[in-house]
This record gives C-alpha cells, sequence and structure tokens, in this order.
C-alpha cells in the first residue's frame, strides 16, 4: 500500500548511518588498538579498562585431581565439580547444579547472600561420589566466576567496587569477596578454599585454552559482551610488582565501554540518554543482545508513527521500552517462507500490529542492519585486540594459527550475527592471515575454565 511505501526513506537513512564499509571498520579497530594501549599505560588512561586478571598460568592440559567452580553473575549461581585426569584421561566426569537466589537475598546483607550461597556449594560438596576423589587430608578447592565489577588484587582477592544487575546487597562494597566467601564456607563447616577468583571472559579462556593452545583471545556476546586476551607483561607499563614466571597475563578489557568512531543513529543516541546509564557502555550498546532488539523497536515506531508503516493499526506495545526482544528479531530473520509468515506473527505476537507483504520485508530489513552493523563492529573489535597482540608480538599473531574463542547466547543463537562477525573479520585481515584466524564457539567454557584456574593456582603444586 501506498502507507508503506513511505517507510523506506526511513530505511535508506538508517541503512546509510549503519554502514560499515572498510574504513570504518579499519578506524574502529584501530581506535580499538589506540584504546587497548591507552588503558595499559595508566588507570584511566582510555574508556577501556583493561583490568590485570592475575592469572598466568594458563591450563596445560596436565592438570589433576577433583576441583570445584562457583559462578555468580545473575539470579541463578551454578557449582560445579570436575575430575580431572592430566593429559590422556583430560575430563574423567563433571557434575554440576544450579540454585536460583532467593529474591530477598539480593537485597539483604553481605553475609546472609554469602551463607546462602557456602550452604548451597556445602549441599552439593556433600553429594560427591563415585569417580570424584579428594586425597585424604586436603583441602577442596574452588575457582570463583563473579561477574560484577571487581579491583582484583592478586589471583586470589578482589575488592567488590559495586554491586550491579539488580543487586543491592548490603556491606558488600569495598570487601574483598574472596574473603566474604571463604568466611561464609568456615561458618558453615566446609573445607574448601577460593584459589582463583575470575572474570567471565578469563574462566572462557582458560576453558577454551586447555583443549586448544592456540587459543589467545576470548570474547562474550551475550546479554553484555567483554573480551580478555593473553598479553605479555612487558606490554602492561601500569604493572608493577613481581613479574609472572611466564611473562604473560590475561587482561580483561572490559570492552563494552568502548566508544571511538562507532556509526550511531539518532535510535542509539535516545536509546542511550534514556538508559540507566547514559553515556557508558557505547559498544555494548551497539552490538550486544540486550540492545539489538530495542534498537529495532526504536525504528519500527517511528515508521509505525511517522510513515504509517503497519496502516491504522495502533502501535501501543511498540512503545513500551525492551517489548521487542533480540530473539524476536533473530526469529524474525530466519522466516523463510515467501509471504513471512513468521514475521507477521512475531509482530502481531509480540507489539500487537498487523501487517502486510510490504511492511514485514521492511522488517526484516531494519532487524538485518541492526544484526549486521552489531556483528560487523564486534568483528572490528576482535581484530583491534589481534592487531595489538601482532603489533607488540612483531609478527606472533598472524603468522600462526590463532583461536579467538567465542561464548554467549548472542554469538550461539544469532547465525546473520556470526557471519557478519566473520566477514568483518576477513575483510579487514584479507584472505591469507584470516587463514590463521579461527573464530570458535566455545560453549559455557567458563565454569570448568574456572576450576581449571582453580588447578593451576593450587596451593598443592
Ligand atoms: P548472559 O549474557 O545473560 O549471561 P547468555 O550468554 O545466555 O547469558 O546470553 C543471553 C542473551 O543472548 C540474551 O539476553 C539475548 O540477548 C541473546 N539471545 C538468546 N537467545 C537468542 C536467540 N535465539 N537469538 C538471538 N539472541 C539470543
Amino acid at each position: 500500500s501506498s502507507n508503506t511505501v513511505s517507510a523506506a526513506p526511513i530505511l535508506i537513512k538508517l541503512q546509510r548511518d549503519c554502514a560499515t564499509p572498510l574504513p570504518v571498520l579499519r578506524h574502529v579497530a584501530d581506535a580499538m588498538a589506540a584504546d587497548m594501549r591507552a588503558g595499559l599505560e595508566v588507570d584511566g588512561g582510555s574508556d577501556l579498562k583493561m583490568i590485570l586478571s592475575y592469572v598466568d598460568a594458563l591450563p596445560t592440559g596436565n592438570e589433576k585431581g577433583l576441583f570445584y567452580a562457583l559462578d555468580l553473575g545473575g539470579t541463578n549461581f551454578r557449582v560445579l565439580r570436575v575430575q580431572l585426569g592430566g593429559k590422556d584421561e583430560r575430563v574423567v566426569e563433571t557434575e554440576f547444579e544450579q540454585v536460583s537466589i532467593p529474591q530477598e537475598l539480593m537485597f539483604g546483607t553481605s553475609e546472609e547472600l554469602f551463607d546462602f550461597i557456602a550452604s548451597g556449594l556445602e549441599k552439593f560438596a556433600q553429594k560427591e561420589a563415585g569417580n570424584f576423589c579428594l586425597p585424604k587430608g586436603r583441602t577442596r578447592e574452588l575457582g570463583f566466576t563473579f561477574s560484577f565489577p571487581v579491583k582484583q588484587t592478586s589471583i586470589d582477592s578482589g575488592i567488590l567496587i559495586k554491586w550491579t544487575k539488580g543487586f543491592a546487597v548490603s556491606g558488600t562494597a569495598g570487601k574483598d569477596v574472596v574473603a566474604c566467601l571463604n568466611e561464609a564456607m568456615k561458618r558453615q563447616g566446609l573445607n574448601m578454599r577460593v584459589s582463583a577468583l575470575v572474570n567471565d571472559t578469563v574462566g572462557t579462556l582458560a576453558g577454551a585454552r586447555y583443549w586448544d593452545d592456540d587459543v589467545m583471545v576470548a570474547v562474550i556476546l551475550g546479554t553484555g559482551t567483554n573480551a580478555c586476551y593473553v598479553e605479555r607483561i612487558d606490554a602492561i607499563p601500569k604493572l608493577h610488582g613481581p613479574n609472572s614466571k611466564s611473562g604473560r597475563t590475561i587482561v580483561n578489557t572490559e570492552w563494552g565501554a568502548f566508544s571511538n568512531g562507532l556509526p550511531l543513529t539518532e535510535f542509539d543516541i535516545e536509546m542511550d540518554a534514556e538508559s540507566i546509564n547514559p553515556g557508558e557502555q557505547i559498544f555494548e550498546k551497539t552490538i550486544s543482545g540486550m540492545y539489538l532488539g530495542e534498537i529495532v523497536r526504536r525504528v519500527l515506531l517511528k515508521m509505525a508513527e511517522d510513515a504509517r508503516l503497519f496502516g491504522d493499526c495502533d502501535p501501543e506495545k511498540l512503545r513500551m521500552p525492551f517489548s521487542l526482544r533480540t530473539p524476536d528479531i533473530c526469529a524474525m530473520q530466519q522466516d523463510s517462507s515467501k509471504d513471512f509468515e513468521v514475521v507477521g506473527s512475531i509482530l502481531h505476537d509480540v507489539t500487537g500490529v498487523s501487517s502486510d507483504l510490504i511492511a514485514r520485508k521492511i522488517v526484516v530489513d531494519v532487524c538485518d542492519t541492526i544484526a549486521k552493523r552489531g556483528g560487523r563492529l564486534a568483528g572490528a573489535g576482535i581484530v583491534g585486540i589481534l592487531q595489538k597482540m601482532e603489533d607488540d608480538s612483531r609478527g606472533l599473531v598472524f603468522g600462526k594459527r590463532t583461536v579467538v574463542a567465542m561464548d554467549g547466547g548472542l554469538y550461539e543463537h544469532y547465525p546473520q550475527y556470526r557471519s557478519y562477525l566473520q566477514d568483518a573479520v576477513t575483510e579487514l585481515l584479507g584472505p591469507e592471515i584470516s587463514k590463521n584466524i579461527v573464530i570458535e564457539h566455545s560453549k559455557d567454557g567458563s565454569g570448568i575454565g574456572a576450576a581449571l584456574l582453580a588447578a593451576t593456582n593450587s596451593m598443592y603444586q
């Protein structure tokens, strides 16, 4: 109909504003590398925090024994145990459990929360049997994945800066979260200690590295996004203190805070302004799962209001922030029927509008535009990290097989996003170098990764 045709100029402008031709990608990759360098010079030197993980011994495959992991990063915590059998036997057995955290504990005291977690761990440890075996007289060791901002001070200590993601627990900020957990375990009578405090990205790198020595970078693309990589100690001017034996350490970039040279639209700017953290996490707001659906929603709302994309339907539900989610736009992009029935029914179910074929095609183009920009910018970010490593190692990255371990629901479930990301990496690196760069899904490696880091940092070795 003539109504929907008038949405075309909005689409064309959107595509122009979101365009990521090679020069834009190159600029983003270069800026990422420059920001990384600035963040390594001095704390606060850049948008990128470049947090030192204190992980300087990565899993080799030789690890042996029983190790535990605890992952606290949202409304659930996960506990896991793994029996490692060394080079030949590898992972003999794993077991895990998930426990949801009662709402009231998210608003309670630090002791209450950590006591609840330690009691869950204690019950889990009680069920240790079968192939799991702790040598007599030994304390169990735990890798603790804690996905909140901490100022790490060693491999097994870190001060909580602030709770995020809806947690408002009193009495933890400014304290060492490892000490909090160790004390709670003691109160529970549980003979276990934290050997490694790890960020989830770092856990993913360690988990992937256990199977493949060429893993150098890990990237999470889920609700949010982050990346870490293996850095040379002498490339970290802000690091004063004892050198690691290996001469290398993992650096957590906190790349979600990157903002340099991104192609942003009016929709991004409005979304940011109305967010709970305006001006922050701009890269994350452009490429991660929490936001892609919301950007599309804002575009569709404008098309509905200014160009009557959905005819006379009142796009009431489309006015609700975050009503359209990234899995919805992903599902719409998978619709291969000739009249876009799936798109029509998702639009109807989620936003309450009815749509004709022309409108549905425009909607798919909007989804594609936002996913394409996100995937390609994520790819440019990865190349920025690789470029930084290459420049400082004089050819030790691009000249050999190098693996980037990827995890997170967005990367896992959104095939178009994944292939746009790969396209950008290939375009930037060229056909020869990109043959050496393997971008690979490493599913749920972060739990085992934390247990592996407990093993590499074991007090018994
Ligand atoms: P989190 O990042 O919250 O720890 P995940 O790594 O599982 O957890 O990522 C979940 C996110 O992945 C969701 O918020 C969503 O944005 C994205 N996601 C999940 N399923 C899909 C899907 N089918 N298509 C696209 N994105 C998805």
